[in-house]
């Protein structure tokens, strides 16, 4: 099984095609403009191309292990800037591993990893961890405010650990990300009850709100719906949508369906390898790779 690397197609961006796009609904975002189908993928020169160095998260050759078990095997994908990319692919193909490689969350786990990521440019390796895990937050699958805390607090929490002691600043802040998670309206009259008295999809929005009020620059989201209704989930996607405007984001989800309807560009892993990473219209209607067509039709996974 060989590794692709994408970097052919996305270095077709330019820069005014890497703009956040202003389409209306999923499925029809201008970031599927700029790229043909058919466009070579995997160009060995992409790497000098100025489009590339535009993309917000470059990761080349990860291998990632734990202990000796290796989850990921010379991943080389790159994240371009404000948009939605899609991981997809079957339980134990090392799609979370991924994900926390990218926030370091992966030695956190235990893990090891080889070969690099670049966030702006920066190798991660170089950032604080601390401040890495700010500029790149993070949602998981399962909601988990904090459960001594109001919705007030656990949205205020991250301030305050980052030294915030102006009340009527955390106070915007507050408003402002549970407005941009798509909870104000329903949490405003009780910003003082406990984070834990609210609805599985609310709560999700709560540790979104969270996320958000520390102003990270990319946004990782471990199937944030799968424990969810399908009316949550919807309102989870619409959000998801709706923030790529002001963030990167990078989702893992089992839910194909999911990924097509709130992704510009999805990645099919299989057992630790990238088997392809295109425009989510091209990998859902036309993929390149028989294990991709294998896994979308339900083949396989
Ligand atoms: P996915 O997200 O696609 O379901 P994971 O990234 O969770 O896959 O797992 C990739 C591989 O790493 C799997 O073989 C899994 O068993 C292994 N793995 C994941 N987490 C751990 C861990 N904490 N300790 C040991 N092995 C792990």
């Amino acid at each position: 099984m060989q590794s692709v690397n994408p970097e052919g197609r996305l270095a077709t961006l330019k820069n005014d095609e890497m703009e956040p796009n202003n389409a209306s609904s999923p499925g029809m975002t201008s970031a599927e403009q700029p790229i043909q189908p058919g466009q070579p993928v995997g160009q060995p020169n992409a790497v000098q191309s100025p489009a590339l160095a535009m993309m917000k998260i470059v990761t080349k050759n990860i291998e990632a292990y734990f202990g000796r078990t290796r989850a990921l095997r010379n991943v080389s994908l790159d994240i371009p800037p404000n948009r939605v990319v899609a991981i997809i692919g079957p339980s134990g193909c090392g799609k979370s591993t991924y994900l926390r490689c990218l926030n370091r969350m992966h030695e956190v786990a235990g893990g090891t990893m080889t070969g690099s990521i670049q966030l702006d440019g920066e190798p991660v390796l170089d950032l604080d961890p601390v401040i890495l895990r700010r500029r790149v937050g993070m949602v998981f699958q399962k909601a988990n405010p904090f459960p001594t805390m109001s919705i007030y607090e656990n949205v205020a929490a991250g301030l305050r650990l980052n030294g915030m002691r102006n009340k009527r600043r955390t106070a915007e802040i507050v408003e402002q990300s549970l407005q941009r998670a798509a909870l104000w309206d329903e949490v405003k009259d009780s910003l003082g009850k406990s984070g834990m008295s609210l609805s599985g999809g609310q709560q999700q929005r709560l540790c979104i709100a969270r996320t958000l009020a520390v102003d990270p620059e990319v946004i990782l989201m471990d199937e944030p719906a799968s424990a969810l209704d399908p009316i949550s989930t919807a309102k989870i996607e619409e959000l998801i949508y709706s923030l790529k405007d002001s963030y990167t984001i990078v989702i893992v989800t089992h839910n194909m369906q999911q990924a097509a309807r709130v992704s510009d560009f999805t990645a099919f892993f299989y057992v630790g390898e990238l088997i392809e990473y295109d425009l989510t219209k091209n990998i859902f209607t036309t993929p390149a790779k028989k294990q991709t067509e294998d896994y979308i039709t339900g083949r396989f996974g």
